[in-house]
């Protein structure tokens, strides 16, 4: 754990074993597996760990999803059933970005590719 004011509280603990159970999942499935911890208590230790880098959120047009960020990764999402998968062969290239770094600091990306999976084409 990085940074200052974190504290292994109980229900940080509980928020974190809740995620380590499913990546991409939304704050009511995180909610459903720590009943033990309130609403907003699981929304602010989200906030809470997604500034320390521990956790990342995500958005892939149905509300905000959250996964621990351990890799780097991307996802393909299928507009039919919603279902995400990841892959982890990343395919973009820093220095190809159109970015001059006197500009702009490059500190992460994300990619999400939007298409049907197998079961629904
Ligand atoms: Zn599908
Ligand atoms: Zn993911
Ligand atoms: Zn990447």
């Amino acid at each position: 754990m990085r940074g200052g004011g974190y504290k292994a509280t109980p229900q940080r603990a509980a928020v974190l074993r809740a995620l380590s159970e499913e990546q991409h999942q939304s704050l009511e499935e995180i909610r459903a597996r720590c009943p033990e911890v309130g609403l907003v208590t699981v929304y602010r230790t989200l906030d809470l760990l997604g500034e320390l880098g521990i956790v990342r959120r995500l958005d892939f047009g149905d509300g905000a999803r959250y996964e621990l960020a351990q890799d780097h990764h991307h996802h393909m999402i299928c507009e039919s059933c919603g279902d995400v998968s990841e892959f982890e062969e990343c395919p973009l290239d820093p220095q190809l970005l159109p970015i001059q770094s006197s500009e702009f600091e490059v500190r992460s990306h994300s990619l999400e590719v939007y298409g049907r999976c197998a079961g629904c084409r």
